[in-house]
């Protein structure tokens, strides 16, 4: 794969997220929980302001919150869904605590989902993936073979779910692109700022320290013994691999 090809498939492997919330601390708590689990996090204060950030650069899913300043998030949802480049738009409608009619609005306004405030970030995270792979099935199947199985390992990228050993494991969304890129790209080294290049993307600031710590997470699920990994292995002063032929040992 050349770089032009590995970047065009990172950027589409990052989801846009834009979340519209006239409350600060709301605001920040989505986009914290969000970001943690890899997605671009794009914010909008307003309705006018949404409006003018999509116009700019279409998300690829929206959280609304129906209470807003000026134009109401029932407004918003309805002109995205009178628009035809954003009528497919995922929209995630937050509403209030026994605003029921808001939120049978939203769903005839064509919002997808809702969540109820007070919330907790776990589940608007949940209901984001669903969504979103509600409305792009076939996106990981169009960037290669939408199953890996070998040996302890079996990956289906298009529902996000690993099974090691036969039993599912949790990832967060980037500890599962990071699996991804390794099991695509098995037996070269990669240094942590090439990995921050193809997996994080160009236009995020992170220490690369921070591939440690992901790297981490990621064989604490999939490898035996962490303290002693077998499948991404650490070469020193480089980085990392991926050791494929371990998937078959010991089994
Ligand atoms: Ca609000």
């Amino acid at each position: 794969m050349n770089p032009q090809t590995a970047e065009a498939n990172r950027a589409r492997t990052r989801q846009k997220i834009l979340v519209v919330e006239d409350e600060n601390d709301i605001r920040e708590l989505l986009r914290f929980n969000l970001a943690q689990e890899g997605f671009a996090v794009e914010e909008a204060g307003d309705g006018a302001e949404a409006l003018d950030r999509v116009a700019r650069r279409a998300p690829d899913l929206m959280v609304l919150d129906l209470m807003l300043p000026r134009m109401s998030g029932l407004e918003l949802c309805r002109r995205m869904r009178a628009n035809p480049d954003t009528a497919r738009l995922p929209i995630l409608i937050v509403t209030a605590k026994g605003a029921e009619v808001d939120r049978v609005l939203g769903l005839e306004m064509g919002a997808d989902d809702y969540v109820v405030k007070p919330f907790s970030p776990r589940e608007v995270v949940a209901r984001v993936k669903a969504l979103l792979r509600r409305a792009n099935p076939a996106g990981a199947a169009a960037e290669g073979p939408s199953l890996f199985d070998r040996g302890r390992l079996r990956i289906d990228f298009a529902a996000y779910e690993v099974f090691v050993d036969g039993a599912r494991k949790e990832l967060a969304l980037r500890e599962f692109e990071l699996l991804r890129f390794f099991v695509q790209h098995p037996l070269r080294v990669y240094s942590r700022e090439q990995l921050l290049d193809l997996v994080w993307g160009r236009d995020t600031f992170v220490e690369p320290r921070t591939v440690d710590v992901h790297v981490r997470r990621l064989r604490q699920q999939i490898e035996r013994d962490d303290a002693r990994p077998e499948l991404i292995l650490t070469v020193r002063s480089v980085g990392y691999r991926f050791n494929p032929e371990a998937l078959e040992q010991g089994l």
